[in-house]
């Protein structure tokens, strides 16, 4: 299969856009902005054997490829319209490229999203995808707008995706409605799209959790220059991981990677505002800390109750490509 027929095949579909003038096919995309419209870009890499276990199935690394950019877009508040798609493949399999870019079409197509363009190479598995959304001017929610006494709060239920690569590898058993719970989570993240745009104007900051949520609280806390306590207990866990011992839960919840959830700081006076966007968007959300005031006597991040030591360092920084050996 030529380069030329994987594209039409597989990854050329329709585009109805009215702001792109030059749809996939050219030397490049061509799309307009409307007046009082911002860009927000973002782009990611998923590499076989390091963002995903070698024997995922094709439709969900697919899924997740996208679904790891739409969350970036959530936690900017922005609206995702387009997207390129860089693959790079060991060969051309029918079999394995229907089911990959029909997880890719179903994403994209539940959130009106066009696939505008790309590269198709070959070489070991690996997918780049650059996703580019709308914002009003200014409106962009950032890392860097926490203030003390704001409340800390969380979607979902963080710890389910890393509790499904555990079972994967072997570290950890559940039974099995439990594990494939889990499993679906890691494979198939929702990114809070809805919940990101309607929180965007009562939010004071936000993030979302792909290295795990103390380390992706610490770049709020980092980019705000403030401190924060956590109440560990307050973090919710799902049904799936109740079984397990709550040190277990909780170190999974505070340190586990792949969620894909938001992170968020708000004024306590929009509370009301939270659970209200939090109904409308039918998106579960838990108050789980609040922010203060760094100080040079006070650590960035508390834990209560205090249980910092019994994480091993790597999980309260998050997973680095640099330090860490290879995760999956
Ligand atoms: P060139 O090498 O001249 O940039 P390519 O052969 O790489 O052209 O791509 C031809 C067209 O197909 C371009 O419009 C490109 O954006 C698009 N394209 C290539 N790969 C993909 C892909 N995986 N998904 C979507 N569009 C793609
Ligand atoms: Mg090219």
């Amino acid at each position: 299969m030529s380069e030329f027929k994987i594209i039409q095949d597989y990854f050329s579909w329709p585009q109805p856009d009215s702001q792109i003038s030059v749809a996939n096919g050219d030397d490049a995309a061509v799309f307009s902005l409307r007046a009082g419209e911002e860009l927000a870009v973002s782009v990611d890499t998923s590499i076989a054997g390091v963002h995903f276990p070698h024997a995922t199935p094709a439709a969900a690394i697919g899924h997740k490829a996208l679904a790891v950019n739409l969350s970036d877009m959530a936690a900017m508040g922005a609206q995702p319209r387009w997207f390129t798609l860089a693959l790079t493949l060991p060969e051309a399999e029918h079999d394995w490229l229907k089911a990959f870019s029909g997880g890719l079409k179903a994403l994209a197509d539940q959130h009106h999203i066009s696939l505008i363009g790309g590269d198709t190479t070959r070489g070991p598995l690996s997918i780049t995808i650059q996703i580019m959304g709308t914002l009003p001017k200014g409106s962009a929610l950032r890392r860097s707008g926490a203030l003390p006494n704001d409340l800390i709060c969380v979607t979902g239920t963080p710890g389910d995706a890393a509790a499904g690569l555990a079972c994967l590898q072997g570290r950890l058993q559940l039974p099995l409605p439990e594990q494939t719970y889990c499993i679906e989570r890691l494979n198939y993240p929702s990114p809070r799209l809805a919940f990101g745009r309607n929180i965007r104007q009562h939010a004071h900051s936000c993030i979302d959790i792909s290295d795990g949520l103390m380390a992706d609280l610490q770049h709020i806390l980092a980019q705000s220059g403030v401190a924060a306590t956590l109440l560990t207990e307050q973090i919710p866990v799902s049904p799936a991981l109740s079984t397990l011992p709550a040190d277990q839960r909780r170190t999974l919840a505070l340190a586990g990677g792949d969620d894909y959830e938001l992170l968020l700081t708000l004024p306590p006076e929009k509370l009301d505002a939270l659970h209200a966007v939090a109904n409308a968007t039918q998106t579960a959300v838990s108050v789980i800390g609040h922010i203060q005031p760094a100080t040079a006597q006070t650590p960035s991040l508390s834990l209560i109750p205090a249980e910092m030591a019994t994480l091993p360092e790597n999980n309260i920084q998050g997973f680095n490509h640099f330090t860490a050996s290879k995760p999956v």
